[in-house]
């Protein structure tokens, strides 16, 4: 299925939206994970036909919509005639762009080419893949199901497939882990020339398997400053290498392979989200669907609309998001947009915090723009409570 001409153009004023549907099935947990997933695959056809109610039951909107991200969990755990029983679906209803962005995430160890070739024949045209680490022991530390020959494997022949917008994941932050050998990693990935990079720092999330190994003191996870300074490195590597850093984790050889499905995400553009625990999210009310999937196929069956709960953000609660998700950005927080949003001048608003962080060369502000350095970006989430706390509101 190719993507098809859509008849109806966005109408003026209204932003295109993005679909994000939730594949809630892994192979095998990885120990750092703490997304939803289930390795019971004995439900993938009943999840199957839930989400395609789901689909029908939400198709209620003229909107346009130009990103389909297919996430997980493990979308690639599917077969590809699975996959396109769902964008079939989604086509069917929605109205998507002529050009729109349609990623699927996929993990090495669970497609071969005849599978890749059948995903970018059926519209698919951007892949996220999880390769983490190319050492062995960092994968078999993480508790990947691949090797680094599978993950080679993969994006060569994602690459033979016809993708031409690939997107790497990779870890750093990892016990043992040097500037040599995380350089390394980024090396290995780039002579794949990926259009995309997304580079994450490994977090201990509480209740993973590798969060309870952490606390038994059964490995040493990197000190702080060390894993700082991978960070830092990774932004100084990948320029050098022609790699725009966008995102506080994200970076692409250009404006053109930024992600535009996540972009929507931190500039509260409108989303739809199927799949258990999906969020959706249009003019300040965010909703979310349950996270178990035997509950979202049992509501589906009933022909219900599987949502646990549904806010509406007030005024605090969206300057406090229109702060992080800025500040996540490397171009920042527009303050125009703050003050046609909020109706203050955020420089006015936030003068002593914005001054004491500038002071320290945390933060910068630029041509209406107040953007966090590199060494602030380390920093994010106690700068943005930074914020919120000190100034009135
Ligand atoms: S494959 Fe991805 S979603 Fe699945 S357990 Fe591993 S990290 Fe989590």
């Amino acid at each position: 299925m190719k993507v098809p001409c859509s008849s109806k153009e966005s109408s003026a004023g209204i932003l295109p939206g993005g679909i994000y549907i939730h594949v809630p099935f892994c192979i095998q947990k990885c120990l750092y994970c703490d997304f939803y997933s289930i390795t019971d695959l004995s439900v993938a056809d009943d999840f199957l036909h839930a989400v395609q109610t789901e689909i029908r039951l939400r198709n209620k909107t003229d909107n346009l919509f130009d990103t389909i991200y297919i996430g997980g969990g493990t979308p690639s755990a599917l077969k590809p005639l699975k996959i396109k029983t769902i964008l079939k679906a989604v086509f069917s209803s929605f109205a998507i762009a002529r050009n729109a962005e349609v990623t699927m995430e996929i993990n090495p160890g669970t497609v071969d080419s005849a599978d890749l070739t059948a995903y970018r024949k059926m519209g698919i045209n951007r892949l996220s893949i999880g390769i983490q680490s190319f050492f062995e022991s960092n994968l078999r530390f993480l508790g990947r199901i691949h090797t680094a020959g599978d993950a080679e494997k993969t994006i060569t022949a994602a690459r033979s497939a016809g993708f031409t917008n690939i997107s790497l994941d990779l870890i750093s932050g990892l016990p043992g882990q040097t500037e040599k050998s995380w350089i390394n990693d980024l090396e290995q990935a780039l002579l794949f020339s990926p259009e995309h990079l997304s580079c994450y720092m490994l977090t201990y999330e509480p209740g993973t398997p590798l969060d309870r190994k952490r606390k038994k003191n059964l490995f040493t996870p990197l000190e702080d400053p060390k894993a700082g300074s991978l960070f830092s490195i990774t932004g100084q590597f990948l320029s050098r290498n022609g790699y725009q850093q966008y995102e506080i984790s994200n970076y692409a050889r250009s404006e053109t392979f930024y992600s535009k499905h996540n972009r929507k995400y931190w500039r509260f553009h409108p989303y739809l989200g199927f799949g258990p625990s999906a969020h959706s999210f249009s003019d300040h009310v965010r909703s979310w669907n349950h996270r178990s999937v035997e509950t979202y196929i049992e509501n589906l069956g009933r022909e219900i609309l599987p949502v646990e709960n549904t806010e509406i953000l007030n005024r605090e609660q969206q300057i406090m998001e229109f702060i992080y998700l800025g500040l996540r950005q490397t171009d920042g927080i527009s303050m125009d947009d703050f003050y046609r949003q909020f109706g203050k001048r955020f420089e006015t608003v936030f003068s002593g915090t914005i001054t004491f962080l500038e002071n320290r060369q945390w933060l910068q502000t630029k041509e209406g723009k107040c953007f966090l350095t590199p060494s602030g970006m380390l920093l994010l989430d106690s700068i943005a409570d930074m914020f919120l706390q000190n100034e009135p509101l």
